[in-house]
């Protein structure tokens, strides 16, 4: 996983988060989904069916939001300073009410979907995000 980790953090022109624990975490959770379902699903949000939620994209890591807006709500894949991207998402967007406008200081990295921004809604579905590690 941390081959992984590290790998598209360069990609997408993101840093790991400065407290190395909130990294650890993340990391840890994706790894136990990776041996329980055998896909990166993501550790934060909370799936009424985590085996039916591992047969789509959306929340597989790097999951939709991130390629879409380039945020990350786990705080795997962030700024130099540890706070998460959001001047791409939508308005009324939880990450923008939590962190406001965080501007992106590598623009021309990631967001390889950024095409499908204005037609998908923020995919909530049967999930309900859990508090990050730093919240
Ligand atoms: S929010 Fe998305 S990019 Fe961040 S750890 Fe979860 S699945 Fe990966």
């Amino acid at each position: 996983m941390w081959k992984y980790v590290k790998g598209f953090a360069e990609k997408s022109g993101t840093a790991m988060h400065p407290m190395p624990t909130v990294t650890e975490a993340v990391v840890k959770g994706l790894a136990m989904h990776m041996d329980e379902l055998g896909k990166p699903l993501c550790p934060c949000n909370f799936y009424k069916d985590k085996a039916a939620e591992a047969k789509l994209r959306r929340w597989m890591c790097a999951c939709d939001e991130m390629q879409i807006y380039k945020y990350c709500h786990c705080l795997l894949f962030v700024r130099e300073d540890g706070l998460p991207i959001t001047e791409y998402l939508p308005e009324g967007h939880e990450g923008r009410e939590v962190y406001g406008i965080v501007t992106d200081p590598t623009p021309d990295k990631g967001r390889a979907l950024k095409h499908k921004a204005a037609a998908t809604p923020i995919a909530s579905g049967d999930t309900s995000e859990s508090p990050s590690p730093t919240r």
